[in-house]
């Protein structure tokens, strides 16, 4: 006789309520470290694949086509322009409260890419439109270095 397969339907479930204080530092690794000082000097660096010729920006460690390891390429300065190719509207934060702006979240393929970014894009956003990076003056090798994107 065969046994029942156990689901996750019938597996008990336990609920533990409170907080847990856990702090952690994320390392960005070889990779993210120069995508991320790169945003610092308004640069928006990429790697291509040597084996399938895939552009990632961001950039990976690993082609994810091929698996061929990317950490010691020559890293690619991108154009500061892409095409936007979707878009949502952002109503609520991270915590499920109303917004009291809310605002676009879009989906670029940079010029030279073959992969996407997600980013803020101001304006009114219409899918196909080309788009421009804009960048914040005082940068610190983050992610919000660049605004967004608006309407090139
Ligand atoms: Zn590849």
């Amino acid at each position: 006789m065969i046994p029942k397969r156990r689901t996750m339907t019938d597996a008990p479930t336990h609920e533990v309520k409170g907080d847990f204080p856990i702090h952690f530092h994320y390392t960005v690794g070889i990779v993210g470290e120069k995508f991320f000082y790169g945003l610092k000097d308004k640069k928006m660096l990429a790697v291509t694949c040597p084996d399938c010729s895939t552009t990632y920006f961001p950039p990976k460690m690993y082609c994810e086509d091929c698996f061929t390891e990317l950490t010691d390429l020559e890293f690619k300065e991108l154009p500061q322009e892409g095409t936007l190719e979707s878009f949502t509207k952002v109503f609520l934060d991270h915590r499920g409260n109303p917004l009291d702006e809310p605002y676009h979240l879009g989906l670029i393929k940079v010029d030279g890419s073959d992969t996407y970014f997600f980013h803020r894009v101001f304006g009114e956003p219409e899918i196909g439109m080309k788009v421009k990076a804009l960048w914040n003056d005082e940068r610190k090798g983050s992610l919000f270095d660049l605004k967004g994107f608006e309407k090139a």
